[in-house]
């Protein structure tokens, strides 16, 4: 038997790896000196250890460590990289462009920039989620210094052609800022063959520690300078004061090591599974909709529209599958995602949607378990809607006792 619940939201966070785990503990208790302190060994080991872990974390996105500062996650890289290169950039321009897909952590920094008289384009995507080139450079102009696009989208999945977007940059002399929290340990990234400029990421989306992050700031061709947002001390050059998380840090590292060593095998199991999943509804399961590109997505996602089906019931109806309707950070609020309705989708259909993030630790069984209960669960909820029933090429309500 499965043990129940089964977690399938790793876009919203992802179990700690217990290597990584082991990897932090003496962190704690051993060696639990400061980094700034240059006058004792307490200092030195601690300082050895965060600057291998800003290799690790480097290699993955084939970044000179030094270009890496560390920061508490990705909310926090994507307000310094927006806010801080639009502080420094504000004699040269005043027009920002991103996309109407990012997380809230782009868009809310971007809405705090136009309040202060920024001009701010977001392109819409296409039907699938994907933001194009095309989109990027007919919202240029020659007024405009940043471009923010996303990697990939955390909720559909969708993968933006980052390279072309940042060869379009590069060419006009324009930042390109990316989101790539999702991407990270899924896609190869490569900072210099994707003229990527600046770069957000996250540990706790690959099985590392919450609250612990970077942002890629680079450092020639061109040299990006940055206004920072917390100052008191002048670590990571000046970017981000205040004493580094050691053990986040080496747990970071860490993660992002084995992301890196394990990478071909995990993406191939990921995907395995996520396909499987995908399979096993669409045998069972009546009308539902793949929200997100078929092709260009990433291996762990996916995102359907059960139609018919509030998205909201039919997580009540399963409680022991974790998964997500619309994205994870706005369902406090009852409002249907703003990508799928970016993408579209009309506001029953967005509401309608489930989305699945396979993680490293899910099994065969949890998939084949969770088809079975998501099945059951659309079914009866079909079985008791009103549109369902009247609807004439579908079978009527059960007969009630
Ligand atoms: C999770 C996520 C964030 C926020 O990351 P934190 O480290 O939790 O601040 C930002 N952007 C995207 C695309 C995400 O998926």
């Amino acid at each position: 038997m499965v043990a129940l619940p089964i977690y399938l939201d790793n876009h919203a966070t992802t179990r700690v790896d217990p290597r990584v785990v082991e990897a932090m503990l003496p962190y704690f208790t051993e060696i639990y000196g400061n980094p700034a302190s240059v006058s004792h060994r307490f200092g030195w080991d601690a300082e050895a250890a965060v600057e291998s872990a800003r290799a690790q974390v480097a290699a993955l996105i084939r970044a000179d460590p030094k270009e890496m500062i560390f920061t508490s996650g990705a909310t926090e890289s994507n307000n310094l990289a927006l806010k801080g290169a639009a502080a420094s950039l504000r004699r040269r321009g005043n027009h920002l462009i991103s996309a109407a897909t990012e997380h809230r952590a782009v868009l809310d920094p971007l809405r705090h920039l136009a309040r202060e008289g920024w001009e701010v384009t977001l392109v819409d995507p296409d039907p699938y989620g994907l933001v194009s080139v095309e989109a990027i450079a007919a919202a240029m102009t020659d007024r405009t210094v940043l471009v923010s696009v996303m990697a990939a989208n955390n909720e559909v999945g969708t993968i933006n052609p980052i390279r072309e977007i940042g060869q379009l940059c590069r060419e006009r002399g324009v930042l390109f800022h990316t989101d790539a929290t999702q991407a990270v340990a899924k896609l190869p990234l490569d900072v210099e063959a994707d003229h990527i400029d600046l770069l957000s990421l996250t540990a706790h989306k690959f099985h590392g520690p919450k609250g612990i992050g970077a942002l890629y700031v680079r450092r020639r061709d061109p040299r990006v300078r940055l206004q920072p947002l917390i100052e008191g001390g002048g670590h990571e050059r000046g970017l981000r004061s205040g004493t580094l998380a050691v053990p986040l840090i080496v747990g970071f590292g860490r993660a992002a090591e084995i992301a890196l060593g394990e990478h071909t095998t995990e993406v191939a199991r990921l995907r395995h599974l996520r396909d499987r999943l995908y399979a096993g509804l669409v045998e069972r399961v009546p009308r539902i909709r793949l929200n997100g590109h078929p092709t260009c997505r990433l291996p762990n996602n996916l995102n359907l529209s059960f139609e018919l089906v509030d998205g909201e019931a039919l997580m009540m109806a399963m409680r022991d599958i974790a998964v997500s309707s619309g994205s994870a950070c706005t369902s406090a609020n009852p409002e249907p995602s703003h990508v799928l309705r970016a993408m579209g989708l009309d506001e029953d259909l967005a509401r309608a949607s489930l989305r699945f993030g396979i993680g490293r630790f899910n099994t065969e069984e949890e998939i084949d378990y969770a088809i079975e209960r998501i099945a059951g669960a659309v079914e009866s909820l079909r079985a008791w809607s009103a549109d369902w029933s009247s609807d004439p090429t579908q079978p009527g309500p059960r007969a009630t006792p």
